[in-house]
């Protein structure tokens, strides 16, 4: 990867926003910055800044060393320019650049990472990210594909000549990146999900500590994991809340993973299939709770775990993983499998990396679970990465 070059187009002038988008704050950083970091963390500093509009302002503000900075003296004539003086500035020897815009702030340094690498698997072509409904930038292009970057006219950016080359794309899904911040609402509502995370921090052998507490407490024998080969399941940094009930329960998933399931449930409701979120993130802690409701109804732990996970080893603890009803099916239970919801999930679900978690006969012990689906995209680590 050597020579392949980031190049971030900076020179807008926001002008639905009313002030420098570059420089919103998000996260105690400008939103260029996030972009910048991002880039470096993956290329280094081969990252181009392409500045037009307020470059004075955001040359003070923003921590632009180590990547090469180029005006677009014409940036009100539109993005292609923008897109050329990036071009420009990048060596003869470049085998690819990757296109970037600075108000995408969901996107991660994990996510460029995987563009680039779906790239050197096909390094003849163009690779672009893949949102709930379109596809767009941060994309890769080929040298060859250079000159006809550097040709590009008017506002539209790269979208040109991505519908022209649309059957030889390759397409990496990435619906984390799907907000960018074009309005004043589209701000707000990064700042709504900043606000609602929900921050778990503890080092991991406060965790196994807690875990091995809990066993004892519930009388679960020590190996029973290892038996069962369940892994331990550690809590995420940072959780959103995903979705509300009417009657404010809030159910949180890690920003990735809430990014999936509005995507999955959108496409199936266009297809008229309704999708209730029943269970999302718990907490070791609150899987403890449920366990010591079930041993006070009378129940034996044994019976307890070939339903419910151990404390620790719950991939609800991850905040990937949901229980999902349907309008005729709203209560979790095998009759799950009966409706259309499911037979649409088990064709559909992995479009968006959700996967059936325990399947008839699992190898771990757990009774059948069509309603349980894991988020298993890689770059579930989002806001973790971004916010360094
Ligand atoms: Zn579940």
């Amino acid at each position: 990867m050597d020579n392949v070059y980031a190049v971030i187009l900076a020179a807008g002038a926001s002008s639905r926003m009313g002030s420098p988008k570059q420089l919103l704050i998000w996260q105690e950083r400008p939103l260029l910055a996030h972009a910048l970091a991002n880039a470096q963390a993956v290329l280094a500093e081969r990252t181009v800044v392409v500045l037009g509009a307020n470059a004075e302002a955001i040359k003070a503000a923003v921590d632009l060393s180590g990547s090469k900075v180029v005006l677009n003296p014409s940036w009100a004539d539109g993005m292609a320019g923008s897109i050329r003086a990036g071009i420009r500035a990048v060596p003869d020897t470049a085998s690819a650049v990757l296109l970037m815009l600075c108000d995408q702030p969901l996107i991660s340094a994990a996510h460029l990472q995987s563009l680039l690498s779906a790239w050197q698997h096909a390094p003849e072509r163009i690779v672009v990210s893949q949102y709930a409904e379109s596809f767009g930038v941060p994309a890769v292009f080929p040298a060859a594909y250079f000159p006809q970057l550097a040709s590009l006219t008017g506002d539209r950016g790269a979208k040109p000549l991505l519908l022209r080359f649309e059957d030889s794309l390759v397409k990496v899904p990435l619906l984390e990146a799907e907000l960018d911040v074009d309005t004043t609402s589209d701000y707000q509502r990064l700042h709504a999900l900043n606000e609602m995370q929900l921050m778990i921090d503890q080092p991991l052998d406060a965790y196994l500590q807690r875990i091995r507490e809990l066993f004892i407490e519930l009388g679960i024998p020590e190996e029973l994991p290892a038996g069962r080969g369940l892994a331990l399941c550690r809590e995420p940094l940072e959780l959103i809340v995903a979705e509300t009930t009417p009657q404010g329960r809030a159910f949180y998933l890690t920003a990735a993973a809430a990014a999936a399931w509005h995507a999955l449930k959108q496409a199936a409701a266009e297809e008229g299939i309704t999708l209730l979120i029943v269970s999302a993130f718990r907490s070791a802690d609150y899987q403890a709770d449920i366990v010591r409701r079930k041993l006070g109804k009378g129940q034996t732990i044994e019976e307890i775990l070939r339903v419910l996970a151990p404390p620790g080893y719950s991939e609800h603890h991850t905040g990937r993983a949901i229980d999902i009803g349907s309008d005729d099916c709203p209560e979790l239970g095998e009759r799950f499998e009966q409706t259309a919801a499911f037979q649409w999930l088990s064709s559909n679900a992995k479009r968006f990396q959700f996967f059936l978690s325990f399947p008839r006969d699992n190898r771990f012990g757990y009774v059948y679970e069509p309603w349980h689906w894991c988020y298993r995209g890689r770059l579930s680590a989002i806001l973790r990465h971004s916010s360094g």
